[in-house]
């Protein structure tokens, strides 16, 4: 699916900046606003800052997108996947990691455990790998 169908099919106005904004983030998978805000700018000096918080604003509330924290800077960055879904991070990269046997693991663990509820939302593991120290 392209941008216009992604945006069109979660009930959203196609609009030219909303285009914009979504391929730079399809681009650069995940993202801190602010590399949001510098990619898209270069090309499209034009859309302010204000318009493009709106506009993940509101692609993250309708689901197109999700955000995940990094570990090693606090930082939230918007993730192009919406579907839940595990992270490695590896300095400052962050790869995509899908397992479902995993999750599931997890789930049944919590539920045969401590646990004891259906209400898990979401389970979202954290792979963190260090860089190879040099001294
Ligand atoms: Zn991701």
């Amino acid at each position: 699916m392209n941008a216009t169908d992604i945006i069109k099919k979660a009930g959203l106005k196609i609009t030219p900046q909303r285009k914009i904004v979504y391929e730079a983030i399809a681009e650069l998978k995940h993202a801190a606003i602010d590399t949001i805000i510098a990619k898209v700018q270069e090309s499209n000096p034009d859309i302010t800052i204000s318009t493009i918080y709106r506009i993940l604003d509101s692609f993250y509330k309708a689901d197109i997108l999700s955000q995940v924290n990094h570990p090693n800077d606090g930082k939230t960055y918007y993730d192009i996947t919406p579907i839940p879904h595990h992270h490695i991070f590896e300095g400052q990269k962050i790869i995509d990691y899908s397992d479902p046997k995993l999750t599931e693991l997890i789930r049944r663990y919590l539920k045969e455990g401590a646990f004891e509820t259906e209400n898990i939302d979401k389970i979202q593991v954290q792979i963190i790998i260090n860089p190879i120290k040099s001294d």
